[in-house]
């Protein structure tokens, strides 16, 4: 338990508080790595994390697992949910982990003192067993691993609006080289932006 106190301890020094699904990541990190038997923390690119969700869960995997989007070692395919798809790259074995659906009631029983929810999510996840904590499941990946991990370091221009691509992340279409932006709906679009506006940002810059 020292070990989860230490890693909730840095989590929860990047935000100003603690909160159960801080936890939640911590253990889930613990929980996903030793089902794979990995050794944490990792210091390489043994194990790739595909989170479904951002916050304050990804901070707790983080802080568990040294994998981080700076390393390329977790992503985020935001689906909304507290879970995450551990994968150890050298076998490719991939297990997805996810909360047992009456994950805050069994809580109560670990936390009997407290009768605030909060609080008992919060304390009751620090001490359930895990595997009253999350489900575990064999899962195959749709996407080869290799797709997925891509090769850093490579670069091609988009024939369209001409900005680079990194890492494989180019889609071909109609004999053209496409980035992700051009070849399908982006998440942005050109603004109407008042001249004004403009010239005075670029004042300010000057
Ligand atoms: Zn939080
Ligand atoms: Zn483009």
């Amino acid at each position: 338990m020292s070990n989860l106190q230490t890693l909730l301890e840095i989590s929860s020094s990047r935000h100003t508080h603690l909160c159960p699904r801080q936890v939640l990541g911590a253990r889930m990190g613990l929980a996903g790595a030793a089902a794979l038997g990995l050794a944490l923390p990792r210091k390489d690119k043994g194990l790739l994390i595909i989170l479904e969700t951002d916050g304050c869960f990804a901070d707790g995997i983080e802080v568990a697992t040294g994998c981080s989007v700076g390393h390329r070692t977790l992503r985020i395919e935001d689906y909304g949910k507290i879970a995450a798809t551990f994968i150890a790259v050298k076998t490719e074995r991939a297990l997805r982990l996810a909360p047992r659906a009456n994950v805050r009631e069994r809580a109560w029983k670990y936390a009997p003192d407290e009768h605030r929810h909060y609080f008992a999510q919060l304390e009751g996840y620090q001490r359930m067993p895990v595997d009253e904590l999350f489900t575990f499941q064999e899962v195959a990946l749709t996407k080869p691993l290799r797709e997925i991990l891509s090769r850093p370091g490579l670069r091609v221009q988009c024939d369209l609006c001409g900005e680079e691509i990194i890492n494989q992340r180019e889609i071909y279409q109609d004999h053209q080289i496409l980035c992700r932006g051009c070849a399908t709906l982006a998440y942005y679009q050109p603004a109407p932006v008042a001249a004004e506006v403009w010239s005075s940002f670029l004042a300010v810059q000057a």
